[in-house]
């Protein structure tokens, strides 16, 4: 090694040392979860954040467990601070419109408003900003897909339905919820429904017990190694064309 390059190698060694210690040699944290190589599930909670999205927030905290919430900007208004809480707490925000209409039944200019004006409250209310958005109730056609590659995001559905909606019943939506799970799958289910919320320390508890991880859509959606672009679907709908 000629001494030039000896002495640069020293100087570099001495800026190395000098460098502070990164931040994660004090604070260590957790390793991700793999979802490629782990069994994953994302449970979605949609409409919110719901009046019992507090007591939902903790019952995810205690059983460290991570969901997706698609959050309607009028609620997001109404209550930021569950918002504030879901982004603090890891959770992922999507954006399901201001006031909930059918897109495909929609003017542009209605959608994109909607689409807004979600963005604005959460972004107020947690300081971020989703980066993915569900129709409400799932429906989307070419020109809620245009608007959806304007604000950069794809669309994301789920893999099946908890019902709870429906049943509002603990045991059926336990059952339901259970029937469908299944690796990567993304469950649809709203923390307005009180039995949603009651039952969701023993849901939990089983799924675990069953070897799932609770995680985001982004995580599930990496362990499909799915790199979605703004406009895309997912899961894609039948019939859908594009
Ligand atoms: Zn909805």
């Amino acid at each position: 090694m000629s001494r030039k390059i000896s002495s640069l190698l020293a100087i570099a060694a001495v800026c190395v040392t000098l460098a502070p210690a990164p931040a994660f040699a004090q604070t260590p944290k957790k390793a991700p979860v793999d979802c490629e190589q782990v069994k994953c599930i994302a449970l979605t909670f949609d409409d919110g954040p719901g009046k019992y999205a507090g007591t939902l927030l903790d019952t995810l905290k205690k059983y460290d467990a991570k969901a997706t919430f698609f959050l309607e900007g009028q609620y997001v208004k109404s209550r930021p601070a569950f918002v504030k809480r879901m982004a603090a707490e890891g959770h992922e925000l999507g954006n399901h419109s201001y006031s909930h209409p059918d897109f495909t039944k929609s003017e542009a200019d209605t959608i994109r408003t909607e689409i807004q004006k979600t963005q604005d409250a959460v972004k107020k209310a947690a300081g971020v900003e989703p980066k993915l958005l569900r129709p409400p109730y799932g429906l989307a056609d070419l020109q809620v897909s245009d608007i959806a590659t304007e604000f950069g995001m794809p669309m994301i559905l789920w893999t099946a339905g908890s019902e709870d909606w429906k049943t509002k019943n603990v045991e059926a939506i336990q059952k339901k919820t259970l029937e469908v799970a299944q690796p990567n799958g993304i469950i649809l289910m709203h923390d307005w429904v009180k039995q949603t919320v009651d039952g969701m320390p023993s849901l939990i508890k089983t799924l675990q017990k069953k070897g799932y991880h609770l995680v985001t859509v982004s995580e599930v959606l990496k362990g499909e190694g799915e790199n979605l672009q703004p406009g895309d679907i997912f899961p894609v709908p039948a019939g859908w064309e594009k």
